[in-house]
């Protein structure tokens, strides 16, 4: 694909890639997952151009914490603070959090960054494995929320409930049976494009990997899967089409 296609990785983490440059057609959303990572990554939206920053604890990171209670205000205020385009990531990840324990220190902090997602009028990016059914229900009964799954893991009936609640899904670059049925489901409307970079993708250059996935599937033009994607993910956080490819 040339280089005049405007682009858009909706999911990487940038602080820990730190020689990455973005090329003019890119816009990246880098994402937070604990209070150090959102630091780095607000400070990364700060100082580079096209580049925005999501801010939130994953919960692979609150399950870590027995004094959750204690931290979290802090963490909350410093993400008030740093004025991100989104809350996240965040959500419910059972592959990690096998406990009783484990579990509710998760949804004590997902449901505190879902309050902080209202009270800043924010979407949310959605971390979840192997929960799908409670992260849908739960954004359910705060509904209407704008959310985003990040790196979709969840199955065909998971994303028409995720779209029918006005979610969006997001595809890595790492094509799957059950993402392919997805991306039938919900359409191109409905769909972002990301790396996770340096966790799956290796950069944000990557999400071409990731067009090209939507683009097979839906069998448009890698230009249109691109430009579509990019469209969906400027629009998901709030970030103005003029904005992008100033020079
Ligand atoms: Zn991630």
């Amino acid at each position: 694909m040339d280089e005049t296609i405007k682009m858009a990785d909706a999911h990487a983490h940038l602080e820990a890639i730190p020689a990455f440059k973005a090329p003019p057609n890119f816009t990246i959303f880098t994402c937070g997952y604990s209070h150090e990572s959102n630091v780095k990554n607000a400070e990364i939206a700060h100082s580079c151009k096209n580049t925005y920053a999501s801010l939130g604890i994953a919960p692979q990171t609150a399950q870590q914490y027995a004094n959750l209670a204690e931290e979290l205000p802090k963490w909350c205020d410093f993400i008030r603070k740093s004025k991100p385009v989104a809350i996240g990531e965040t959500g419910l990840d059972f592959h990690w959090g096998k406990t009783e324990e484990l579990k509710e220190r998760q949804r004590t902090c997902f449901g505190e960054m879902i309050t902080l997602a209202q009270e800043m009028r924010l979407p949310l990016v959605i971390h979840c494995r192997d929960a799908y059914k409670e992260v849908l229900d739960v954004l359910e009964s705060h509904s209407p929320l704008s959310f985003m799954l990040h790196c979709f893991s969840g199955n065909e009936k998971d994303a028409k409930r995720a779209v029918e609640m006005e979610g969006i899904i997001s595809i890595p670059p790492l094509p799957s049976a059950g993402r392919r049925k997805a991306i039938r489901e919900v359409g191109i409307s409905r769909l972002v494009a990301e790396t996770d970079a340096p966790y799956i993708g290796k950069t944000p250059l990557d999400v071409v990997q990731s067009i090209r996935i939507i683009s097979k599937e839906l069998e448009i033009t890698e230009e249109e899967a691109a430009e579509k994607t990019c469209e969906n993910a400027l629009r998901f956080y709030g970030i103005p089409g003029d904005v992008i490819c100033q020079t």
